[in-house]
């Protein structure tokens, strides 16, 4: 790696454009990476000698709770390609600067089906696999192959693949042990040639029947197109979700619970209604949007920080919030939750 690589930082660096939440905190010193070898020669640097880094992408999973006393890598990392091919699948790469959304688009442009379930999720690729993004039945882990990291202590690169990366339900290695020791630098998704739809959430199955009857097109019982997936997803997630620009926020702010069978079933008795889905391991999903609802939190606020009130899992700053603001309100949610149901609601986003 060249140490000559020439790098600029920039000292009291705004972040507000850099987290979905619009958090107005500043960085001591920030750098934009655009290309590999500028990453080692950023944390080697003198000027950024002993500082603390924090790595942004798209900042869609991360609150930022105060002035950052370190080194940010911005990664604008570009690129994405079809890799290669084999009898079973296509394997494409895309680096980890590239915004999500526009490469899953780009995919289905060349024919290749897979990633449609996850259109339309803020952030980019390098920050996909450390939350393991999921929606509407699939998980990123499903569809990934490999990924390309810089281990910022030794310089190497290393190619982790799934096992490496210990994906569980939005989560892997790069939320614990690996956090602050990598920079993802690329992502390669295997997308299988056997492609089969994934519709069976309601929202899509019932975004996908009005299309139909609404064209005029087609009878209920063809299946969809990958393109007809990724439409359908994109239209529920604009009439649902709050979009960044308008309104910040950080997507789902907190995990579905998981309890075992005779937690839920305590549960039941007492609120029959509670949504819920079997998990193939015994325990039982609760959907965190209804125990929050359930408490009377949805569309309610405590100071400028915010549940939305079309999406209860949804945090938003309304304007002016800080990332205190809205760790106060999850606390109180997450303790009326507790108090109400006996569940623990754990965050999505990573802390800062
Ligand atoms: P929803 O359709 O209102 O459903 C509420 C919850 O029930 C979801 O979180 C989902 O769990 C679960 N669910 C719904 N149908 C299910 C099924 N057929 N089988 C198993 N579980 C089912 O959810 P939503 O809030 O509008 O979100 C839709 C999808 O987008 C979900 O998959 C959600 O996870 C995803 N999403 C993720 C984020 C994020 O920031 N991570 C933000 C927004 C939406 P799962 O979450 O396990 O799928």
């Amino acid at each position: 790696m060249s140490e000559a690589e020439p790098i600029s930082f920039i000292a009291d660096y705004p972040l507000r454009a850099h987290n979905t939440f619009g958090f107005d905190v500043r960085a001591q010193l920030a750098c934009r990476i655009e290309r590999d070898e500028q990453l080692l020669a950023a944390v080697r640097d003198p000027r950024a000698a002993g500082l603390p880094r924090l790595v942004l992408g798209g900042g869609s999973n991360i609150v930022l709770t105060r002035d950052f006393a370190g080194l940010v890598l911005l990664v604008a990392l570009r690129g994405r390609r079809i890799a290669r091919e084999d009898g079973d699948a296509w394997y494409v790469e895309a680096a980890a600067g590239e915004n999500w959304h526009e490469f899953v688009a780009w995919t289905l442009a060349q024919g290749l089906p897979g990633l449609e379930n996850l259109a339309l999720i803020p952030g980019t690729v390098g920050a996909a696999p450390i939350q393991n993004i999921g929606a509407y039945g699939l998980e990123m882990a499903e569809r990934f192959a490999s990924l390309r990291a810089v281990e910022l202590a030794t310089g190497e690169t290393v190619e982790l693949d799934a096992s490496a990366c210990r994906f569980g339900y939005r989560d892997s290695v790069f939320k614990r042990e690996g956090r602050d020791r990598f920079v993802i630098t690329s992502v390669t998704f295997r997308l299988p040639k056997a492609w089969t739809p994934r519709a069976g959430y309601a929202d899509v199955a019932r975004e996908l029947a009005a299309r139909r009857h609404g064209d005029g097109n087609g009878s209920v019982d063809a299946a969809p197109s990958a393109q007809a997936i990724f439409d359908a997803v994109v239209g529920v997630r604009r009439a649902k979700l709050p979009d960044p620009l308008a309104l910040g926020n950080a997507g789902s702010f907190f995990k579905n619970p998981l309890v075992d069978a005779a937690q839920f079933d305590a549960l039941r008795q007492r609120e029959p209604q509670v949504v819920s889905y079997a998990q193939p391991d015994g325990r039982v999903k609760l959907a965190a949007g209804w125990l929050i609802d359930r408490c009377g939190w949805k569309g309610r606020a405590l100071g400028a920080a915010a549940v939305h009130d079309r999406q209860a899992l949804v945090l938003v700053n309304r304007g002016g919030a800080t990332g205190a603001d809205v760790l106060a309100l999850a606390t109180a949610i997450q303790r009326d939750v507790a108090a109400r149901f006996g569940v623990d609601l754990e965050p999505e986003p990573i802390f800062l």
